[in-house]
């Protein structure tokens, strides 16, 4: 009985919201032509995209940063690719989280680190994106705009924050997000774990690699890289790491190879 009438309330809820937030046709048009890597068709799961969209972006707040004003394309822009990882299992991985920033251009904060001997360091970071813990989640507007042209590379600044947005389900940045029940825990370990260490070999020797050598950084970072190119350059990401692949299309519950392959060649 609770669940039936709460089923009922949930469902009235989001059917206001997606009157409310609507994206209209030609926006979204707009949008999948910037960003071809997202899905097209019924068949991609294109509709479902378009309804978390505007689930996502009902309820989350947009601010610009240093004057930026966070226009509908802007807004449509980043909502449809934070949903695009979360395509097949829905928004509540982002529950935890209200607030996404934009930049105009990439951010410089100002870091400092104790060293061994207790002596801080003060640094400037450039940052493309941040994601935190309970967020908010800042992205440079330059870079979201460029995904389209750069997928390519495999990269994609949302992906890769979002993506840490999903690690962090757990409350720790570790390169594990919650495991649906299908995956076992210590397969992810081993499997993430040995694909990095045979990364960092690579990237320690000076090897070109087909993930970005950031990802070196640290096993949450190579799981955010991973995730970049899993979606927009699936191909590039396969012929290197099979097993990485593959165990990322069964944790996304998605198979971009497939998706992809009519599209133009990466
Ligand atoms: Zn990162």
């Amino acid at each position: 009985m609770w669940t039936l009438l709460s089923q009922r309330w949930r469902a009235r809820r989001e059917a206001a919201a997606l009157a409310r937030r609507a994206v209209p046709d030609v926006l979204w048009r707009r949008t999948l032509k910037r960003f071809p890597f997202l899905p097209q068709g019924e068949a991609e799961g294109e509709p479902e995209l378009r309804r978390l969209t505007s689930l996502f972006l009902d309820a989350k707040e947009f601010t610009g940063a240093h004057g930026l004003v966070v226009s509908d394309d802007m807004a449509v822009a980043i909502a449809a690719q934070a949903c695009l990882p979360v395509l097949a299992m829905g928004l509540e991985p982002y529950n935890d989280f209200v607030g996404i920033v934009v930049h105009p251009g990439q951010a410089r904060v100002r870091r400092s680190v104790a060293d061994e001997v207790g002596v801080v360091h003060e640094y400037d970071d450039v940052l493309s994106g941040e994601a935190v813990q309970g967020g908010p989640v800042m992205l440079s507007w330059r870079d979201v705009r460029s995904a389209g042209p750069k997928a390519t590379l495999g990269y994609n600044v949302v992906v890769h924050e979002f993506a840490h947005v999903l690690d962090m389900t757990d409350g720790v940045p570790d390169g594990i997000p919650l495991l649906p029940r299908d995956i076992d825990r210590n397969a992810w370990v081993d499997t993430l774990g040995g694909e990095y260490a045979a990364f960092c070999e690579r990237v320690d020797a000076d090897h070109d690699t087909a993930l970005d050598p950031y990802g070196a950084e640290g096993v949450d970072e190579f799981f955010a890289v991973a995730s970049e190119s899993f979606f927009v350059a699936p191909h590039t990401l396969i012929a290197e790491h099979p097993a990485l692949y593959d165990l990322l299309r069964r944790y996304y519950r998605q198979n971009p190879t497939t998706r992809l392959a009519g599209r133009a060649p990466e």
